[in-house]
């Protein structure tokens, strides 16, 4: 795909979901964008939101969390799935904040990777969320559905999409386009069915052209 059609994509979806995933939503500390991004995994906002607080109000800080008793932590997070692995995780990754960054949530994307439970994908999260810093694309399970439906990537992990997403967008729009593909992932594209007939892009969607046999008129 040429960037000049990439950009109009980026254009009216950005336009559609002009807020749900502003960074201003994550106006919390550093170390709750962590937290809350390693439970966001295989999950819903809905279900994040429903723990957070509970888990905040008891773990406020890396320090708290790093001496958790791991039960009482999974009993918190249990909505949120694989409930074992992720309060390993983010004991872990609190110990890791405490013993190793001074309790503080370090801001470089080498730094974010020797943190346990954090990879690409959360470490781009946090960097944009938490810092303003656009280090690279975040592609998570539906980043990674819309860039082959679209057009945007032929590659088939995540590692080369999002190669091809920092290729095809500039600098400044690659925290964006993590939130806004999520979002129109979650609403109208969806995995089990794309609701192709009330999107609002299908005129310049490969896969909508591709099984329709042609492009919509604007
Ligand atoms: S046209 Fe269909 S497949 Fe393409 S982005 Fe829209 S919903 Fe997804």
């Amino acid at each position: 795909m040429d960037k000049k059609k990439a950009r109009r994509i980026f254009s009216i979806l950005a336009g559609r979901y002009p807020d749900r995933w502003a960074r201003e939503r994550y106006a919390v500390s550093p170390f709750e964008v962590l937290i809350t991004t390693i439970l966001s995994a295989q999950t819903t906002d809905k279900s994040v939101d429903a723990v957070r607080d509970d888990l905040f109000s008891r773990f406020p800080d890396p320090q708290s969390l790093a001496m958790a008793d791991i039960t009482e932590v999974e009993d918190i997070i249990h909505a949120t799935g694989f409930f074992h692995m992720k309060a390993k995780h983010i004991i872990e990754a609190s110990r890791s904040l405490v013993e190793r960054f001074s309790g503080t949530v370090p801001d470089t994307m080498e730094d974010l990777l020797t943190i346990p439970g954090v990879g690409r994908k959360t470490a781009n999260i946090v960097l944009y969320h938490a810092f303003g810093k656009n280090m690279g694309v975040a592609v998570d399970t539906h980043v990674f559905r819309l860039a082959g439906r679209l057009g945007f990537s032929e590659s088939k992990n995540a590692e080369g999409i999002e190669k091809d997403l920092m290729h095809l967008f500039p600098e400044e729009d690659w925290g964006v386009l993590t939130d806004i593909l999520i979002s129109h992932g979650r609403a109208v594209c969806t995995a089990r069915k794309p609701a192709c007939s009330i999107c609002p892009v299908s005129h310049l969607c490969r896969y909508y052209i591709e099984v329709t046999g042609r492009e919509k008129q604007e």
